[in-house]
């Protein structure tokens, strides 16, 4: 099974949320189930030049409308699995991956680099693995192509949506000038007068999957669907849910190069270490007995700040630290500058991307709290379990799969979790997790319950292989 996996980011190239994570470990665990895996990517600025091993194609013919293009590309083993980046500065040499009013032009650039590239490599791939709204080109022209040209008359495409709220819309004009100007390259994109390349994916990939099995049944409803369940329930019987898994290669606390101390399920010494260092880093008091709790997240609406802000001052009010890194909106920005500016001895913010740090949060802090709106998957709440720190969550999406309430009677579960997206459902949670908090014994079984879980890749990645076999056969 030869499969290409294309992404717009894969750690430790090029990262900014979930889908760098998953696209830089997934080619490596493929591969331990015998897959016979490569990772394709474009070379972005902020790539480590020392994470490549060579140039390999100096002249990559890359078809666009208006002339043939050319492109170099670059190979690195740093995936664990080969990874080919291919290098267009006019496109990538940018100063982040998203975030230009030409994205679309640059990821439908990317795609039909990507797919020369496959046809210069050899062999066929059975599948193009494809990966949230930039992967639609791909799906698009691969599905038009592959009648045609012997090389791609075998491949099937399975797309992964990792986040269903980013269509990569833009302005259907443009449509010609990227290539797609025949009925039956132009028509998936199409909605509501604008073109949309998530939506030319959900149609023109042979199998499609999500990274949760509860998203995927969300998607298929109007409260989750962004305007595309009617695609989703339609295609039901080809849509997949796969959990994510954790890369313990990187996120595992006996072993993380960031930590001041490690630690493990047996041996919980290092976590307060990791504590005294995390309140260091925040410049905020020595208190190792007061709890924190934690947010590391994009700041978007999606991932609940506007219960946070609307419960602040209660937070507060039950005497725990709290502690953010995160950039995005600006008023999620202000509001957290805000708080720490009114409570600078209690409340600790980073403005930014800052791997490191997200590292040291999750080992240093004792509540993680995720009350997102919609969550695919979510991985810091399974990144929180295996660092012992509890995760207090809204149950929706991934998180509702990977976090099991607290019972206090039975002595099982890994956190805490509510149901209505409000306020005082949250506030509920996070006192139920102090009260326990304030019990060492019962806070080190809830502890023990999450670091004993193994979300690690193997099971997702057989169960990527065998949708890979299914979707051979479509
Ligand atoms: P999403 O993909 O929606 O951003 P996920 O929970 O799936 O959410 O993945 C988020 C990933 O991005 C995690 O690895 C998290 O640690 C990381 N992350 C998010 N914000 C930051 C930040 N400001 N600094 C460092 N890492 C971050």
């Amino acid at each position: 099974m030869r499969v290409a996996i294309l992404s717009s980011e894969a750690v430790p190239f090029a990262k900014t949320g979930g889908l760098g994570d998953v696209a830089g470990a997934l080619p490596k665990a493929l591969r331990s189930v015998g897959v016979d895996s490569l990772l394709v990517l474009p070379l972005f600025e902020q790539t480590e030049r020392k994470l490549l091993r060579a140039q390999v194609i100096d002249n990559l013919e890359v078809e666009w409308p208006s002339g043939t293009r050319r492109a170099s590309v670059w190979l690195s083993d740093a995936a664990g699995a080969p990874a080919f980046l291919i290098d267009a500065p006019e496109y990538f040499a940018r100063s982040s991956v998203y975030g230009f009013g030409d994205d679309h032009e640059r990821f439908a650039f990317f795609c039909r680099a990507a797919l020369a590239l496959l046809k210069r490599l050899g062999p066929t791939p059975d599948i193009v693995h494809l990966n949230d709204w930039p992967g639609g080109f791909a799906a698009t022209e691969l599905r038009v192509r592959r009648a045609l040209d012997p090389f791609y008359h075998r491949t099937r495409t399975l797309f992964s949506i990792h986040n269903l709220a980013y269509h990569g819309s833009f302005d259907p004009r443009d449509l010609d000038r990227l290539g797609f100007n025949t009925p039956e390259r132009r028509e998936p994109f199409m909605m509501e007068g604008a073109a949309s390349a998530l939506k030319a994916g959900l149609m023109m990939s042979d199998m499609l999957s999500t990274v949760s099995h509860r998203y995927s049944l969300e998607i298929q409803t109007p409260e989750f669907g962004h305007g595309l369940e009617w695609i989703l329930r339609a295609r039901r019987d080809r849509l997949v849910g796969i959990t994510n898994g954790v890369d313990y290669d990187v996120w595992n606390p006996e072993t993380d190069q960031y930590l001041a101390a490690h630690f493990n399920a047996d041996n919980l010494e290092g976590k307060r270490m990791c504590k005294l260092d995390l309140l260091r880093r925040y410049n905020l008091p020595e208190e190792l007995d007061r709890p924190i709790i934690a947010s590391i997240s994009r700041l978007t609406g999606q991932k609940g700040f506007d219960l946070i802000r609307e419960a602040a001052a209660q937070i507060l009010m039950t005497g725990a630290f709290f502690i953010s890194l995160g950039s995005g909106a600006r008023e999620y920005e202000d509001f957290f500058q805000a708080l720490r500016d009114h409570a600078p001895r209690q409340v600790g913010t980073y403005r930014g991307f800052n791997e490191p740090l997200s590292h040291q949060i999750e080992a240093g802090a004792d509540i993680f709290l995720m009350p997102s709106q919609f969550e695919p998957c979510g991985l810091n709440q399974m990144y929180s379990l295996r660092y012992g720190t509890v995760p207090v969550v809204r149950a929706t999406g991934g998180l509702d799969d990977t976090v099991e309430d607290f019972d206090r009677s039975r002595g099982t579960g890994n956190g805490f979790k509510f149901g209505p997206y409000s306020a005082p459902a949250m506030l509920e949670k996070i006192s139920e997790a102090l009260y326990c908090y304030g019990e060492p014994e019962v806070w080190k079984q809830i502890q023990l319950n999450g670091m004993r879980v193994d979300n690690s890749w193997q099971a997702a990645a057989q169960k990527y292989l065998e949708l890979y076999r299914t979707t051979a056969q479509t």
